[in-house]
């Protein structure tokens, strides 16, 4: 990924793919104190647009402040740095990613003294989990890992920290043969996946765990509640047990790089009724379908939240 034409906007400046580095001494690379974004741009017939800018620089903003980091500059500068990169490396649909940092100056736990930097890349991404995955849905393993604590690291802060357990949990399902990893809090309850949020279905109800089981306030979380309203479905964030998802009618993880990517499997146990058994069910496949004409631009209702390059 390093090795390759294009820019980065690093720190207010627009720098060649090949040149934005960092020091070997940089606290976050020791430390683990960092946050950043995963962002989408779509091709849209108005042009390339960025799915929810707004919401996903807060999000970074937030995320710094909980680090008690100060991110030097405005919302709207990170908002223009994230267009920029796109324009810049003629991208139609891409994944956008910025990252805050503390910088090299000093070492030792505490940070300060050190400057906070910022910088944004952007690149084409398909299917997170696959094109076939979208299609049939994905295999599932409940992970030997727990998701963070509440009151651990943070799970309102896209920290860089919390994805060591992501990968834990992921590199795990994933060498055992599933595709990826659900996690249960620190109380046995559903969380969310390594890097997902989960929803299930039952009985035409859609739900997905409330925050306090530690998951990430996802945007595409947010989406959907928004489509379920549009499409009359029932949505109700609760607790939720492994078991309650073995039982489930239908099952699906949602993300910024995921999308809306349907679960057929859990710990081997396939997900819903025998007319669909091994695909994706019918109430996802509407929600997945709903999800792709609001981010490619064909719901005039959602315009406001895409924005132009
Ligand atoms: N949970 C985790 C752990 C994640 O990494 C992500 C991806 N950012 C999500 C949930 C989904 O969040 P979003 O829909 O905002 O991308």
């Amino acid at each position: 990924l390093d090795d390759r034409d294009g820019k980065i906007w690093m720190d207010g400046q627009l720098v060649d793919w090949r040149d934005a580095k960092i020091h070997v001494l940089s606290h976050t690379l020791h430390y683990g104190c960092g946050a950043f974004e995963g962002v989408r741009a779509y091709k849209t017939a108005q042009g390339t647009a960025i799915f929810r800018l707004r919401e996903h620089t807060e999000r970074l903003f937030n995320s710094a402040k909980i680090l008690r980091m100060k991110i030097p500059f405005t919302l709207e500068q990170v908002e223009e740095a994230q267009k920029a990169v796109v324009r810049e490396n003629q991208l139609e649909s891409c994944y956008l990613r910025p990252l805050t940092w503390i910088g090299s100056e000093k070492l030792g736990v505490s940070p300060k003294g050190n400057k906070i930097h910022l910088m944004v890349a952007a690149w084409a991404w398909g299917a997170y989990l696959g094109e076939e995955g979208m299609r049939r849905g994905i295999r599932v393993k409940t992970s030997s890992y727990t998701r963070h604590h509440v009151n651990i690291t943070m799970t309102q802060a896209k920290a860089v920290s919390n994805y060591t357990n992501s990968i834990l949990a992921n590199m795990e399902a994933t060498e055992d043969g599933y595709d990826e990893a659900m996690l249960l809090d620190a109380s046995g309850f559903v969380s969310e996946g390594a890097g997902e949020n989960l929803f299930v279905i039952k009985n035409g109800i859609v739900y997905t765990p409330d925050l306090s089981a530690g998951a990430l306030n996802g945007i595409t979380r947010n989406t959907i509640f928004h489509i379920c309203q549009d499409l009359g479905l029932k949505l109700v964030e609760k607790r939720i047990t492994r078991d309650e998802v073995y039982i489930a009618d239908e099952a699906f993880f949602t993300g910024t790089a995921a999308e809306v990517t349907p679960i057929r499997e859990l710990d081997r146990v396939e997900l819903g009724r025998d007319d669909y058994v091994g695909s994706r069910g019918p109430i996802t496949e509407k929600i997945q379908s709903a999800f792709f004409d609001i981010v490619n631009g064909r719901n005039p209702k959602y315009a406001h939240w895409l924005s132009l390059v």
